[in-house]
């Protein structure tokens, strides 16, 4: 019985193995058969033999079906729908193979179609759009419905159901822009500068009825092929996937491509995918280890190859493109940073700005980011830090309801030390970023971690380990989430962010559907590792965090700034567009500070003037944008932060004025400071906007005085200018001598000069505005003036002289060594140090040039101070290692300095960012000549100014004290009442005995404040005025601030936000204050 009916089955169910060999079977030539699979996707000859000719049933570009019509938009406007549709516009009949242009122009379609009968019941009718260039579909009514992007990067609209009716004209626009992704690069090389002359042709405009089987087929085909490729050899994935690939192509050439076979193709694909790809419920199956999160986002550069016009274009098409897709894929989430660019939106695109605001409500449109835009780290001020979060933050805030707990910033060039402490005090504990993957000297060796500020406050940061913040969603990069993952250790989870950036308008129905396969294939045959479609960054961090506060993991730490090993060109590139910023930094703290003065005690009437802080504080978080303020942008773009900052500086004028006139200064007869022959009169006051007491030097009548500055020309173009504290040597224009006279000390080695113009080869790798490269050293050459200095004043009160050196025939440089009688004597407040000024002026006609200022000391260190937003960052003197040499140019804001034991000397500058320190030489990065992607940077006439500030004794507030006073000239206005003024402006200042490593660096009106809000939210009952602190040197600093006159009520310490964290106990005169080394502290004081 028991042997029966195995034989019985056997002989029914299944062939017998033959006992004769048939036919001879070969092993399959695994590259072969490999190679193979091009063929059924790639195009090329045998393109209508594969499935390439299968992917569309019928398609049709010609009347009666098709018709079309251009209007072309004068020179280079940009009309919105009702200027480009009124009826005086003339449209004139157009077609495919037409070309458009030039640059930069917009054209607008009008496009009738009629559907054919048989096409009304079709699962799918696209309209395919190619101009080579970006567009945007429009209805008829003036809705933007989709953003485009030619080259065959998005050329599909999904026509809706509502368009398919029997024998119904319709009618839809085309906004058709003449510039691709990536502007209008010449010659196809992305970074040269734009071809004005660029012309666009008209490929497709047609209607297609999609197969969708085939569709289906080609992304199944798509992924088990990569498998194949991808897959290491010796995995039997590996060669299972090729078997599944080659045997849909035999099935489909044995069913000659027909419906059925097409059928039949998906269904054997299904044996390495899985049956469930064709939806979202794919990734409901087997959900453990689903540790690849992958989320879509486009990364649009607010400004980069096209100007800030253009990328509110490239908003409105990329966010829309999402908005569809978001209605057609459940799973897909989709992530926008930059509250500039939301706002754009709500002002210009209403439409799309609903639908948007109707997917963030859903939740799968995700804001995220918490700053005004992806701004640069490196150069703005600690205060502009504060405010990309705080104008970003709030934006959020006012019209979604909920601020942003990542900071997300994936492209910008170097993070600055103290990012982990303002971002948390921002309301964000997590950090994402990218951009260190591009380092082409060392490996960044983490990929979650603990990032910890100068202060010692961490974040969470993650590095998507994919390299890239626009992936294509390729097999490869869900493969390199866990390949190139380097905290495996402690955390195996990932980010995979997805989609096209710069305008090519996100993630695309493609990339979802390689993503489901994807993880079908996960799922069904392991070794990829499992991706799925996170919830929210928000959640993938979580997870983390959560992981970390139990205990279940310790992350890595990395202490200190991420420095980026690239792009080192950055801190110098487009010199004005940087002064520009360091300016209205300046200029915004003093009007800050004064019209809060002036709502205290002002005239009557005077309002904060809120709304004009507003814009000025935009335009320059705009201008901090992460390829503008660095210098990597087109010249448009530097039109465009011209403008900026002169309706920054135009504004603040005016409110200045406001401010001084409502404190009851006299405006009219002000007599600048720096003017040192003519001296202010006496009842004058000074304006004292920065934490201390400055004193304006008094005029010196003699040269007796012991304080005098003095000038005597020793020989032939050789100068002594001296005081009490220094001894300058000046020959041919550069110092050959300083001597401290009170240390006795000489600060210019033997032979060397100081204060040396130097001019350097620069030709990066490739990216020319951004980088210099470590090689540009060994070009260095020395600028020697042909004719002689001579002196441009005389003193007491100051001598100087002056040089003009010949930078080559085109350029050169005029530079005014000074030096002012000693601090000591004109000032009592004798801390003050000599320093020894240099003011130049340069006309700058270079070509791949880079001109830099030297200071050869006589100091001995291994490292270097460099002041950073907030603190001071030490970096090496030496190249001992690959991480020390990769720093051979830094960053650093007003100042830097070399110390040795018990003396140093500082360099101060007022616009410059760019560093270095090489041995016992400091090397301030002056102007640079890139040609790509600006061919005209920083061509033209510069002022600048720097100063070398010797100190006996090690880096103090002297140094920090300096900087400010360097970039922040006194004024002095005359006064009727100067006691009461005095008096006003000696609040919100530290006490003498408070230590003076710290500093009062920003007073401002409470963004709630009833009487200073600009409406965003809903304000609250009060007045207040927020201090930002911060500790300047790195220790435990205690203080006192006092109130002077002003009436205060309670104090409260608060975030970065000005939400109230816990109250301070008030003095009669003022308030305590204790800061860790670093820390940055905002108190929200109540007035009275
Ligand atoms: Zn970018």
């Amino acid at each position: 019985m028991g042997g029966d009916a195995p034989r019985q089955m056997m002989s029914s169910s299944s062939a017998q193995y033959p006992q004769l060999a048939q036919r001879p079977k070969g092993k399959q030539i695994h590259h072969i058969y490999r190679d193979r699979l091009g063929q059924f996707t790639n195009g090329g000859q045998y393109k209508q033999q594969s499935l390439m000719a299968k992917l569309y049933d019928a398609r049709l570009s010609d009347s009666p079906h098709v018709t079309l019509e251009v209007w072309s938009a004068p020179d280079q406007t940009r009309p919105t729908f009702a200027e480009a549709t009124k009826k005086s516009n003339e449209y004139s009949k157009a077609k495919k193979g037409d070309v458009f242009g030039p640059s930069w122009t917009t054209h607008w379609f009008r496009l009738r179609f009629t559907l054919p009968h048989e096409w009304i019941y079709k699962p799918c009718v696209e309209l395919h759009w190619d101009s080579n260039s970006e567009a945007m579909v429009w209805s008829e009514d003036g809705n933007p419905l989709q953003g485009l992007t030619g080259g065959g990067e998005r050329n599909e609209w999904v026509i809706p159901n509502h368009f398919r009716d029997f024998d119904q004209e319709h009618t839809i626009y085309i906004e058709m822009a003449c510039n691709g992704m990536f502007g209008n690069p010449t010659g196809g090389d992305t970074i040269q500068p734009p071809d004005p002359n660029r012309y666009f042709q008209l490929v497709e405009a047609d209607l297609v009825v999609v197969n969708l089987d085939a569709r289906a087929l080609f992304y199944d085909f798509w992924i088990i092929g990569d498998a194949a490729r991808e897959f290491p050899e010796d995995s039997w994935q590996e060669h299972q996937a090729l078997q599944v690939c080659n045997e849909i192509i035999d099935c489909f050439i044995a069913g000659e491509g027909s419906r059925s076979c097409i059928e039949d193709c998906r269904e054997i694909a299904q044996k390495y995918l899985g049956p469930h790809v064709d939806s979202e419920k794919v990734y409901e199956q087997d959900k453990s280890d689903d540790i690849v999160n992958a989320i879509g986002n486009c990364h649009i550069d607010t400004c980069w190859l096209w100007p800030w016009a253009e990328t509110k274009r490239k908003v409105a098409r990329s966010w829309s493109n999402q908005c569809d897709l978001l209605d057609r894929y459940p799973e897909h989430r989709f992530v926008a940073s930059q509250a500039q660019q939301y706002k754009w939106l709500e002002q210009l695109y209403p439409y799309a700005w609903d639908r948007v605001k109707s997917h963030i409500k859903k939740g799968n449109f995700q804001t995220i980011g918490g700053s005004w835009v992806e701004h640069d780290t490196n150069m703005p001020s600690g205060e502009s830090l504060v405010r990309q979060f705080l104008y970003g933050q709030r934006f959020f805030e006012s019209r979604f309801g909920e601020r942003c707990k990542t900071f997300w910033l994936p492209d910008t060039f170097g993070y600055s030390t103290q990012l982990p402490q303002l971002c948390r005090s921002a309301g964000m504990t997590r950090f994402f970023t990218q951009k260190l993957s591009w380092n082409n000297i060392n490996n960044f060796p983490h990929t979650t971690f603990n990032w910890v500020s100068l202060d010692g406050s961490q974040v969470i940061c993650h590095m998507a380990p994919c390299e890239t913040y626009t992936a294509e969603a390729h097999f490869g990069d869900v493969k390199r989430s866990v390949s190139q993952h380097k905290s495996l250790d402690q955390d195996v989870t990932s980010l995979l962010p997805f989609g096209k950036g710069d305008g090519g308008g996100g993630p695309t129905f493609g990339m979802l559907e390689k993503l489901r396969r994807c993880r079908g294939l996960s799922n069904k045959v392991g070794l990829l590792p499992k991706v799925k479609i996170a919830d929210s960054v928000d959640e993938f961090f979580d997870r983390i965090e959560r992981k970390v506060a139990n205990g279940e993991t310790e992350l890595v730490t990395w202490y200190g700034e991420l420095y980026f090993e690239l792009h080192r060109g950055t801190y110098t590139t487009q010199a004005n567009n940087k002064r520009g910023n360091r300016k209205s930094e300046a200029l915004l703290h003093d009007i800050e500070y004064l019209a809060t003065l002036a709502t205290i005690q002002g005239r009557k009437g005077y309002k904060y003037p809120k709304k004009g802080l507003d814009s000025m504080w935009e335009d320059v978080l705009l201008c901090q944008f992460h390829d503008c303020l660095p210098g990597s942008a087109i010249e448009m773009c530097y039109r465009d932060s011209d403008e900026a900052y002169e309706r920054v500086f135009k504004t603040g004028k005016k409110i200045l004025k406001d401010a001084l006139v409502a404190l009851g200064f006299d405006t009219d007869h002000e007599k600048a400071s720096d003017d040192k022959q003519k001296p202010i009169k006496a009842e004058s006051v000074t304006l004292q906007t920065l934490s201390w007491h400055r004193e304006t030097p008094k005029h010196l009548t003699s040269y007796d005085d012991d304080s005098a500055a003095n000038v005597t020309q020793l020989d032939d173009d050789i100068f002594e200018l001296s005081n009490a504290d220094l001894k300058v040597t000046v020959k041919q224009g550069a110092i050959t001598s300083l001597y401290d006279k009170k240390a006795r000390r000489e600060l210019v080695p033997e032979g060397a000069t100081s204060n040396q113009l130097v001019i350097f080869d620069d030709k990066p790798l490739y990216w020319q505005a951004w980088d210099v490269e470590v090689y540009h050293l060994q070009s260095r050459k020395e600028l020697k003036p042909e004719t002689n200095s001579h002196i441009s004043a005389s003193g007491p009160d100051r001598v100087a002289i002056q040089t003009t050196t010949k930078i080559s025939d085109k350029s050169w440089i005029k530079t005014t060594i000074s030096l002012a009688a000693a601090a000591s004597a004109a000032s009592s407040a004798s801390s003050r140090l000599s320093q020894v000024e240099v003011e130049a002026e340069v006309e700058w006609r270079e070509t791949m040039k880079f001109l830099k200022v030297e200071f050869p000391t006589t100091l001995t260190n291994t490292e270097a101070s460099y002041e950073t937003q907030y603190g001071i960052v030490r970096r090496p003197t030496h190249y001992n290692t690959s991480w020390d040499m990769a720093k051979f140019e830094v960053c650093c804001h007003k100042w830097a300095d070399l110390s040795e034991h018990g003396y140093g000397i500082s360099v101060l500058n007022e616009s410059k960012y760019g560093f270095a320190t090489a041995g016992k030489v400091m090397r301030l990065s002056l102007l640079r000549a890139p040609k790509a992607p600006d061919a005209h940077a920083d061509m033209g006439r510069h002022h600048m100014r720097w100063a070398i500030l010797p100190h006996k004794g090690a880096l103090d507030e002297r140094t920090v004290r300096a900087g400010y006073e360097f970039n922040y000239p006194l004024r002095s206005l005359p006064h009727s009442e100067p006691r009461k003024i005095k008096d006003l402006m000696g609040a919100f200042k530290l006490s003498e005995d408070s230590d003076k490593s710290l500093i009062v660096d920003c007073v401002k009106r409470g963004e709630d404040d009833e009487d200073a809000s600009n409406g965003d939210m809903p304000a609250k009952k009060g007045r207040h005025v927020i201090l930002r602190i911060f500790d300047s040197l790195g220790g435990f600093s205690r203080g006192r601030v006092l109130f002077g006159p002003v009436k205060v009520g309670r104090v409260w310490r608060c975030n970065l936000l000005e939400d109230v964290i816990g109250e301070v106990e008030v003095g009669e005169k003022g308030f305590e204050v204790q800061l860790r080394a670093f820390e940055v502290v905002s108190f929200k004081v109540e007035l009275t």
